[in-house]
């Protein structure tokens, strides 16, 4: 431990963290530590699929989305590193009851500027060889999307800011926060008090506990998802797009020439410490992602399986994030609730974060409807409970905390 004073304390060092760092410092802040209690991108990040696409049904996400994307595109010479990001297309698959959703969601996206549009079968087919598409009502595909490295996307940002003069403490935890006359004073760690008058919480899973003590209920959960690794090497699928398939609720992606991730939609089972849970998937899951796989790529069963992991998603009831200073608490800020989509909205998520902290207010984007107020009886969330689902979670949503009101 170096530092006793910063002029913000970044707590974790996710791609979230990593991404507010870099950010911070091209603003011109440096004076800023960022505190991990593991090593960088060893939460969530590191056990993300680190799928890139803007299939999102509200204008903040959509355009978060868009935003991060450019940067992704970009991103090895604006920010140094690898980023890993590599474009294959994006196919999102609609069965019937997703029909109209999923056409409001593109015509929004295109409205504001995002490069996709819904294609018939036979473009489908052209894109996506191999592929059943009987069941499909609308195939939505966005040519530019893709994937990323997700820890190489958080090591690149860590790497540029440290050059910038952020200073990032690992194995250093935050135990506590110091809130003196309803503003932040200091961050304690094991090892230490660090002065501070403004403390960013990027603790994904870890957030809610974080500031339990002070009487802040996060309206987070964590939930545990799986996912599974087939070698496509014995099986002829070339050239493969990512894809969400909501029909079948799996999403899926190549990974490099050889393989493709596979994961589940779903709610997932509810953790209750994100330090303990199981890291490989079950049986019952690889059966059942398989099966699903096989109705949407027949060929895929004759592929052999070779490999899974599981991670964590920490989402707000809505299933947007916070991103927001707490009111109440003078310089407390949150980044955090990114569910399964925070890889592919770190880039302009880190940027609205920076301005936040920097100017009062964001200015690359609307981030009102971000806010945690939402979340308060009486207020409304501005996010249409039509608008909330992406592979079913709808069900998910609506059986939340029944004191939510949007
Ligand atoms: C299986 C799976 C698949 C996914 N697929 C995708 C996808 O395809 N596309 C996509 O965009 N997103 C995806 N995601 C979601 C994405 O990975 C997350 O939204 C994102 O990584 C969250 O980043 P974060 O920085 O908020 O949290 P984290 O990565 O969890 O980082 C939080 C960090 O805070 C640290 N920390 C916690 N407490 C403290 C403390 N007290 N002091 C200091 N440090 C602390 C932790 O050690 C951790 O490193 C997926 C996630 C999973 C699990």
């Amino acid at each position: 431990m170096n530092a006793t004073t910063a002029g913000t304390v970044i707590i974790g060092g996710g791609v979230m963290g990593c991404s507010i760092a870099y950010n911070l410092a091209v603003k011109g802040m440096t004076d800023v530590l960022l505190l991990e209690r593991d090593v960088l991108g060893s939460g969530s990040t590191g056990r993300s699929t680190a799928s890139v696409h803007t299939h999102f049904s509200t204008e903040t996400l959509a355009r978060m989305a868009w935003n991060s994307l450019l940067m992704f595109q970009r991103f090895n010479d604006v920010v140094g590193g690898e980023c890993g990001f590599t474009e294959t297309g994006h196919l999102v698959f609609a069965g019937k009851s997703d029909y109209a959703r999923t056409i409001a969601s593109v015509s929004l996206q295109k409205n504001i500027g995002i490069e996709t549009d819904i294609i018939d079968r036979k473009d489908a087919a052209e894109i996506a060889p191999g592929f059943d598409l009987d069941d499909c009502s609308a195939i939505a595909y966005e040519p530019l999307s893709g994937y990323a490295d997700a820890s190489g996307t958080t090591l690149a940002y860590a790497a540029r800011a440290r050059q910038l003069g952020v200073r990032t403490d690992l194995q250093s935890p935050a135990t506590s926060l110091e809130i003196k006359a309803g503003r932040v004073s200091a961050v304690v760690t094991s090892q230490g008090r660090i002065s501070t008058d403004s403390a960013i919480v990027a603790a994904g899973p870890w957030s809610k506990d974080l500031l339990a003590p002070y009487g802040i209920d996060l309206p987070l959960r964590v939930t545990r998802h799986e996912v599974a690794a087939f070698s496509r090497r014995a099986v002829d699928l070339n050239n493969l797009p990512g894809a969400s398939d909501i029909a079948n609720q799996i999403y899926l992606r190549p990974e490099g020439k050889d393989l493709m991730l596979v994961g589940s939609g779903g709610p997932g089972e509810i953790v209750q410490n994100a330090c303990e849970y199981g890291h490989r998937p079950t049986q019952g899951f690889i059966e059942s992602v398989w099966t699903r796989l096989v109705k949407r790529i027949p060929i895929m069963k004759h592929a052999e399986y070779t490999n899974e992991f599981a991670g964590l998603y920490t989402s707000t009831p809505d299933r947007h994030p916070i991103v927001d200073q707490l009111g109440g608490i003078e310089g407390l800020y949150l980044c955090t609730g990114f569910s399964g989509h925070g890889i592919m909205l770190a880039p302009a998520a880190g940027t609205a974060m920076a301005e936040l902290v920097l100017d009062g207010e964001a200015s690359s984007i609307d981030i009102s409807s971000l806010r945690m107020t939402r979340f308060q009886p009486g207020h409304h969330s501005g996010v249409e409970q039509k608008h909330i689902v992406e592979y079913g979670e709808y069900r998910e949503y609506r059986e939340y905390g029944a004191d939510i009101v949007v």
